[in-house]
């Protein structure tokens, strides 16, 4: 199998992306808690209020493109964040409505979920939204093949992969632009009181693995996703680490610094083209072989 190949003269791909939940995610996991708490839906608030203004500030301040993934009811309750988002010209993409896990929803909860969604995204952008990232990284397998009939054209949920692919969904395909937990700042710096047991990470240390994982997916000509949160990295301290990581992006010869629509439209225009793998999604349930 021969190697990823970018456009122009680029190596690999770096994609820095933020899932501006705001309060969505607490309304949707601990809707009772929700009714008498204040303390962990102000922190999240943080970042469609604060946080996404700084990171705003710091795309702009290096000319990079940034994409923004945002839950419908987030983008209803905090238009003015979206808008800024949008007059700046980063992309934003669909990240359910009520930061919903695709584990726990009907069929017809899932359509309804994509259909406020899309509603709720398309009042800003003017269009029909193309990019998604599932709450949490969690799909089902009706999903795909949803996100299709939405007029989706990639996902940026699961682990497939060190490069953009294709899904097989029945006689069709979806882009997936993979992630992974490693490049996740919840996993590292996201301590709310719902998740008091997580440890928060070293600030030096977590840039260290960073560092570790653009290098790495650079020598193989991959795709570095970094997801994070405005209300968690958002925070001074942490976008410090970030400006260090998006100087040692440009920095580094050859490295595209991409918008997730980027490379969606770069990959689907190439969709053909032999150095696209497309894979089969894992069984329902265990084949079975004759040894
Ligand atoms: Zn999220």
């Amino acid at each position: 199998m021969g190697s990823f190949q970018w456009p122009e003269d680029f190596r690999a791909c770096m994609c820095l992306t933020w899932d501006m939940d705001g309060e969505s995610a607490m309304y949707f996991r601990n809707p009772e808690e929700a009714k008498n708490q204040l303390s962990e839906l102000v922190q999240r608030s943080y970042g469609p209020n604060v946080g996404i203004y700084k990171i705003l500030d710091l795309l702009e301040k290096y000319g990079i493109p940034g994409t923004f993934y945002v839950p419908g009811y987030t983008a209803n309750i905090h238009p003015e964040a979206v808008r800024e988002i949008v007059s700046r010209r980063h992309p934003v993409g669909l990240h359910g409505y009520m930061h919903e896990t695709m584990d726990r929803l009907s069929e017809s909860d899932e359509k309804r979920m994509f259909d406020l969604s899309i509603g709720s995204i398309r009042r800003f952008i003017g269009s029909t939204p193309t990019l998604f990232r599932s709450p949490s990284f969690e799909l089902n397998r009706r999903t795909p093949g949803l996100l299709l009939d939405s007029g989706v054209l990639s996902d940026s949920s699961l682990m497939g992969d060190d490069h953009p692919y294709f899904m097989k969904v029945g006689d069709r395909k979806l882009l997936e632009i993979p992630v992974q937990w490693t490049l996740d700042d919840f996993e590292f710096w996201g301590h709310t009181k719902s998740n008091r047991q997580k440890p928060i990470a070293d600030i030096v240390s977590t840039f260290r693995m960073w560092k570790g994982e653009l290098q790495s997916l650079y020598s193989i000509g991959g795709c570095f996703v970094l997801t994070m949160h405005p209300f968690v990295s958002g925070r001074s301290v942490y976008l410090e680490a970030v400006e260090r990581l998006i100087k040692l992006g440009l920095e580094t010869p050859g490295l595209w610094i991409a918008s997730m629509k980027e490379v969606t439209e770069y990959c689907i225009k190439n969709r053909d083209e032999p150095f696209m793998v497309t894979r089969d999604l894992p069984a329902v349930e265990p084949l079975s072989f004759d040894l």
